[in-house]
């Protein structure tokens, strides 16, 4: 029989949030449950160098992860390699049901699933996905050496993408649907600067050019924004970098979403409409979505539970 773990406070998603609410219930005695889900570590782990978190001038993504991962253990976190695939919020204790058939049952939840990157949703996109179509530089860039690329977006994903590239690559060309960035300025100075770096303004990917045998991109069609006119680019890769989505499938019957499915919280807490649930970092941030300010709310999310359940509401 599948077996039922209960749990104080189920911490759904290792990435900052996920990890600073296990340190945070763990040192408020709750002896949290942490389902860290298929990525674990987040989103920073399929990056290198992050130069805004606070005390290290400059850190690799998954090896902050992996500190932040050991420091939540140490404290008392348990963390569990499952991916949660149905969560019942309605009745209380709260019900999660895992990818290996396991069931969690718990007083209060903390949503920290985070974001996933979105793509363009065109047909040669999806047909190319692995074979040359990619929106992970850090997984992938490899295997460009020496070859052409287009990075597709204009924040500081694109950005910082197009730049790791340059390593490889021996062009790579940003194509952006605006005629300026989003990213930030220190990361905007260094694309230009970039020798191997062109910037093409004003343009969308209309189609990912290829062939079937074997099944690899040749190239890609953009069109201008508003006159529509079209042009073919050569590359070998194409990178989507254009942004990212909140991973809220979960809850969405069951708790308010917004601005495209970033899940609702009280200003300034990370309480949901449901008492005892709390969703904190990317899954509810459509505004920062940075290391810091997920681990943060990680921290409010594990104190207004702890607050919640040792005022006897649980
Ligand atoms: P995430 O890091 O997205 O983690 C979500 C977690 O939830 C994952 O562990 C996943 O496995 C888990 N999960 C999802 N669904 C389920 C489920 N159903 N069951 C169980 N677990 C689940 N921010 C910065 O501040 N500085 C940077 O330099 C920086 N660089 C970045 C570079 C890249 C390429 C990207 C993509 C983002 C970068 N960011 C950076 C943003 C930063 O990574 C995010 O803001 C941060 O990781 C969000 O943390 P989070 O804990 O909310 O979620
Ligand atoms: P983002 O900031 O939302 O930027 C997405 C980019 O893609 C925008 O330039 C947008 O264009 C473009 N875009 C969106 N949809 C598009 C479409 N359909 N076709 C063409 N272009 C499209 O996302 P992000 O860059 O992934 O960053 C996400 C969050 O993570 C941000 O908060 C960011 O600060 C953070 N992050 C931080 C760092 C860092 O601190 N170094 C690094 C990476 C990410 P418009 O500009 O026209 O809207």
């Amino acid at each position: 029989m599948a077996e039922t773990t209960h749990t104080k406070v189920l911490i759904i998603g290792s990435g900052p949030a996920g990890y600073t609410a296990g340190v945070y219930a763990s040192r408020a005695m709750l002896e949290p449950v942490l389902v860290e889900g298929i990525q674990p570590g987040g989103q920073l782990t399929i990056t290198t160098e992050v130069e805004n978190w606070p005390g290290d001038t400059e850190v690799q993504g998954p090896d902050l992860m992996v500190r932040m991962r050991a420091h939540a253990e140490a404290v008392g976190t348990t963390l569990v390699s499952d991916h949660i695939v149905a969560l019942d919020l309605s009745k209380r204790p709260f019900t999660a049901k895992g990818d290996i058939g396991a069931t969690y049952t718990a007083d209060a939840v903390i949503l920290a699933t985070g974001a996933q990157a979105r793509w363009l949703g065109l047909e040669s996109e999806e047909k190319y996905k692995g074979f040359g179509v990619s929106a992970c530089a850090t997984c992938d860039g490899f295997f460009y050496r020496g070859k052409e690329v287009l990075v597709i977006g204009g924040g500081n994903t694109a950005v910082e993408e197009a730049l790791f590239l340059t390593k490889f690559a021996s062009k790579v060309t940003l194509v952006h649907r605006r005629d300026s960035l989003r990213a930030e300025a220190i990361l905007q100075k260094r694309l230009f600067d970039n020798p191997k770096v062109e910037i093409i303004w004003d343009h969308v990917l209309e189609e990912v050019l290829g062939g079937d045998n074997p099944r690899g991109v040749t190239g890609a069609r953009l069109a201008h924004r508003d006159s529509g006119e079209t042009r073919e680019v050569g590359c070998a890769g194409v990178f989507i970098a254009i942004g990212h989505s909140p991973s809220s499938e979960l809850v969405k019957d069951q708790l308010e979403t917004h601005n495209g499915g970033y899940v609702v919280v009280e200003p300034g807490k990370t309480a949901t409409a449901i008492p005892g649930v709390y969703a904190a970092g990317d899954v509810t941030d459509h505004v920062y979505r940075q290391a810091v300010t997920s681990a943060g709310m990680g921290c409010m999310a594990a104190l207004e539970a702890e607050k919640f359940l040792s005022e006897g509401d649980a």
